[in-house]
């Protein structure tokens, strides 16, 4: 059994992808050809944004959003500390100050009412601006839009969405990617939900200026002319061999999620009352389902009987931001956020991929309630 099994994936689309490599193969233009444009509208329709950057990674997608914004020094950009350290490195690397925030148990999303305490203390406190509230939509869970764009907008900050896992899925009947966020990021890292074979990401806006700034910036700063420097840039492109391999995998991206969401419920059904289960979403609306994560005392223990059983497992994430060696002079210390530190004590991530069969998750779902019973 597979954690995550891209194998079968590729089998369904083999002859998609064989095609659009060989495209390219014959036309050579592997920095910002032909393919990297169509893929970025295809990206944008999917998304209903009104525009898409493609770039190369998505720690660059955070890192030029914040710089199109012209975050730096003097600016707080408020995070959740129980996330993937990309979140945290981008806002460091440009000299501004991250203020980690707890999380909400139930969700594993920022908690909002944490942040508003966070942001108010701040500006109380005078000497950092309160600029960017950076949400994440951990493990493919959306966070709830509509109380970020709310709290946002109360402290006037601009809220970028870390989408790396939450990409695709909807809230509200709208896509993760739309302007339910000022700037919405995602990663396309082999395993995410959309993933290439490579590193890509992508940023989405409705905000003309902000996309055509963001454009420029992954260009080395470009203006009109190739050879204008405007502004200072970077080099973030996606390549046009994955932006070729990516069209397929999109293509059948909606079927994939609506198999993850099987999956996830699936597993609720069996595991529902006997372990702690993550959260579902209500009516029409989907996760992206990146991972199906559960919440267990004694999680080594059950982690280690699983892997006897032959069901491999992940601990996303074994340590919150706030504690790690790198950033825990930002932060407040052991206790200071709670439920960050308690999930990453009990938190445990079950296989999850769309091809999952339904003997696979009988299987790890019995294993998992065997090795719980056994303690
Ligand atoms: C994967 C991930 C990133 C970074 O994406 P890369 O493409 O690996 O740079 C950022 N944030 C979160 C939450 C992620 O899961």
């Amino acid at each position: 059994m597979l954690f995550s099994d891209l194998a079968a994936q590729q089998e369904r689309i083999r002859a998609e992808l064989t095609a659009g490599i060989a495209r390219v193969l014959a036309h050579g233009r592997y920095i910002q050809g032909p393919e990297v444009t169509e893929l970025e509208g295809l990206l944008a329709d999917f998304a209903g944004a009104a525009h898409c950057v493609s770039c190369a990674n998505g720690t660059d997608a955070l890192q030029l959003a914040l710089m199109a914004l012209n975050i730096g020094p003097g600016n707080a950009v408020f995070v959740p500390s129980f996330t993937y350290t990309a979140t945290a490195e981008v806002i460091l690397l440009l000299g501004a100050r991250p203020i980690f925030v707890d999380s909400d148990p139930d969700t594993f999303n920022i908690d909002f009412d944490d942040a508003d305490a966070a942001i108010t203390r701040v500006r109380a406190e005078g000497g950092l601006r309160p600029a960017v509230l950076m949400t994440v939509d951990l493990f493919g869970q959306p966070v709830d839009y509509a109380r970020a764009r709310a709290l946002a907008s109360k402290h006037d900050l601009t809220l970028i969405s870390d989408a790396a896992q939450g990409f695709g899925a909807t809230q509200d009947g709208r896509r993760v990617g739309s302007n339910l966020a000022d700037i919405t990021t995602t990663s396309f890292f082999p395993v995410k939900p959309l993933g290439c074979y490579g590193d890509g990401g992508a940023i989405f806006t409705d905000d003309a200026n902000l996309a055509g700034v963001i454009r420029s910036i992954c260009l080395h700063g470009k203006g009109e002319d190739k050879y204008d420097v405007i502004r200072l840039g970077v080099n973030s492109r996606l390549d046009t061999l994955q932006a070729a391999i990516l069209q397929p995998k999109l293509a059948i991206f909606p079927d994939e999620l609506e198999r993850r969401h099987r999956v996830a419920v699936s597993y609720s059904e069996r595991l529902k009352g006997k372990v702690i289960t993550p959260h579902m979403p209500s009516g029409e609306d989907r996760y992206a389902w990146a991972q199906y994560t559960v919440r267990l005392e004694n999680r080594d223990f059950v982690q280690a009987g699983l892997k006897e059983a032959g069901v491999p497992t992940n601990v996303y994430y074994p340590k919150p931001m706030h504690l790690q060696p790198a950033y825990v002079q930002f932060g407040g210390g052991i206790g200071s956020l709670p439920v960050s530190e308690e999930l990453s004590r009990t938190v445990l991530s079950l296989p999850m991929h769309p091809y999952l069969t339904d003997d696979e998750i009988d299987y790890v779902a019995a294993s998992l309630l065997a090795v719980v019973g056994s303690m």
